[in-house]
């Protein structure tokens, strides 16, 4: 809303609230609209709550008079782009093949890859102790962070993290939104990667929260687009979020490129949030470095967690650790702090298994996950290679691989989303289209499925693909150029 809008309602409001006061008379205003003016109060209250002004609260004795209930507008502008997208798919998948989804970014819903026994054991130890079950400090358990703080230890150039500076979250996704809240203000601008995670857009658009997105470049791969992300950057700019390794791409920065975005963000005075929930998640050969560890000098929001590594989404244990050695962040750490009182913390009964989850589970586990990662990508690599009018993007961490659509060469469909539509009611094969990550004419698949039906997967993406691959370019069909002749596929 125009804040002129705002500022006319607030006086409207003022003027009923000292009539009130005074003569007890309803007010009588000719002219106004009523939702002009709903939207007005909702402003007002919202203003009044950003001030911390208890004393402007101004009640009108204007009652309803039928039900009015209406959905706020933080919670109507709040979307997820991919319920949004796969729901308005037109999907009926081939009876005559069992579906296959590498769609879903669960690791456990196939049960190939299970949580380590280790991990599970201190769960039950976590209850049986009966120690775990009251409300913990906000910022969680001192034990369960002296924990954290030692497992990340290896962000920090120092290696030593203070507990103090751990925040156990709900999941990493709610590390994400505190930190956002914490920095952002509406009206700010946060800048965030395309491709990229469909979460950062929707904790933020709701919230008036502007998202900026800066490029990652498939023939660098993946690395951002320095120019274009700098170009981006205003006063408004409250902080550049780096997803390492990424989701949707699989890619893993070095450390060149890590210090110049560093580098950039030192220029600007620009905090950095990073989502590094895959930390851990890098293919032989690849080296995962944490931003937090290149620099003093511009202060890293880190989020992590146990749902990735330790294949345990649904146990909702996440974390922020705060590297800011020259205290840059003022009273963002205050707010941040602040944001944890909102839920009262995360699970109790994980926050007293975290100590011996993450120690216990031994390395011979993770490097199996790895394993099956890998060898996954390879296979679908290797099989999606040779498929025409496709180009998969070898990953080198995290657990999906992006692949190009080259939509020219299909041309009965219209876009990325349509191909994945086709591509089910043909074939069985759930994709995610690029389109929920921003970025249209990739298609994204998961590789913590079997590799029995990564291999069937690939199998039936290449017949689909040779089914209706059309040498002639989309634009010499649409202008009618073709004859049969020039058609030898
Ligand atoms: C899965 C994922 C998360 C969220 O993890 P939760 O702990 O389940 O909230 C955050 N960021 C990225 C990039 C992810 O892929």
């Amino acid at each position: 809303m125009p804040s002129s809008v705002a500022n006319e309602g607030y006086k409207y409001q003022s003027s009923i609230g000292s009539r009130n006061t005074s003569s007890g008379s309803p007010p009588v205003v000719p002219n106004v609209d009523v939702d002009v003016v709903d939207e007005s109060i909702a402003q007002l209250q919202l203003d009044t709550h950003h001030a911390h002004n208890q004393d402007a609260v101004v009640v009108s004795n204007k009652l309803r008079s039928a039900w009015k209930v209406k959905g706020s507008s933080l919670s109507l502008n709040t979307h997820n782009r991919i319920r949004n997208i796969v729901e308005a798919l037109k999907i009926k998948p081939n009876p005559l093949k069992p579906m296959i989804p590498l769609s879903i970014g669960d690791p456990t819903i196939f049960g190939n890859l299970k949580a380590a026994d280790e991990t599970m054991k201190a769960v039950l130890k976590s209850v049986e102790s009966g120690k775990f079950n009251g409300y913990a400090h906000t910022q969680g358990h001192e034990a369960s962070r002296v924990a954290v703080a030692k497992y990340s230890a290896h962000q920090r150039i120092d290696g030593d993290i203070d507990p103090n500076d751990v925040v156990l979250c709900s999941g990493c996704s709610a590390a994400l939104e505190y930190c956002i809240l914490a920095l952002a203000d509406r009206g700010q601008n946060v800048l965030v990667p395309r491709p990229g995670f469909c979460l950062y857009h929707t904790l933020t658009e709701g919230l008036g929260i502007e998202v900026r997105y800066y490029d990652l470049l498939p023939e660098l791969e993946w690395r951002a687009d320095l120019k274009q992300l700098e170009s981006l950057i205003d006063e408004n700019t409250a902080a550049l979020l780096i997803n390492n390794p990424s989701n949707p791409c699989g890619s893993v920065f070095d450390k060149e490129h890590l210090m110049q975005l560093v580098d950039i963000c030192e220029r600007h005075y620009l905090p950095i949030i990073a989502d590094e929930i895959y930390e851990h998640f890098v293919f032989p050969g690849s080296h995962h470095v944490a931003v937090s560890n290149l620099t003093r000098e511009v202060p890293v929001l880190s989020c992590g967690g146990l749902t990735k590594r330790f294949l345990v989404p649904g146990w909702r244990m996440g974390w922020i650790i705060v590297h800011d050695q020259h205290k840059r962040l003022g009273n963002a750490l205050t707010g941040l702090k602040n944001m944890c009182g909102r839920i009262l913390g995360s699970n109790t009964i994980i926050q007293g298994a975290l100590p011996d989850i993450l120690t216990k589970t031994p390395q011979s586990y993770f490097d199996g996950v790895i394993d099956v990662l890998h060898s996954n990508a390879q296979l679908a690599y290797k099989l999606l290679k040779q498929v025409r009018g496709i180009n998969p993007i070898m990953p080198n961490g995290a657990m999906y691989m992006m692949i190009g659509v080259c939509i020219e060469r299909f041309p009965e469909f219209k876009d990325d989303t349509h191909f994945v539509q086709e591509l089910v009611n043909e074939q069985s094969v759930f994709c995610l289209p690029g389109s929920c990550f921003e970025y249209p004419g990739y298609v994204r698949i998961v590789l913590t499925v079997p590799s029995t039906m990564i291999e069937e997967a690939c199998v039936r993406i290449a017949e689909f693909c040779e089914a209706h691959f059309k040498k002639e370019s989309r634009a010499l069909i649409e202008h009618n150029l073709l004859d049969d002749a020039h058609v030898d596929y």
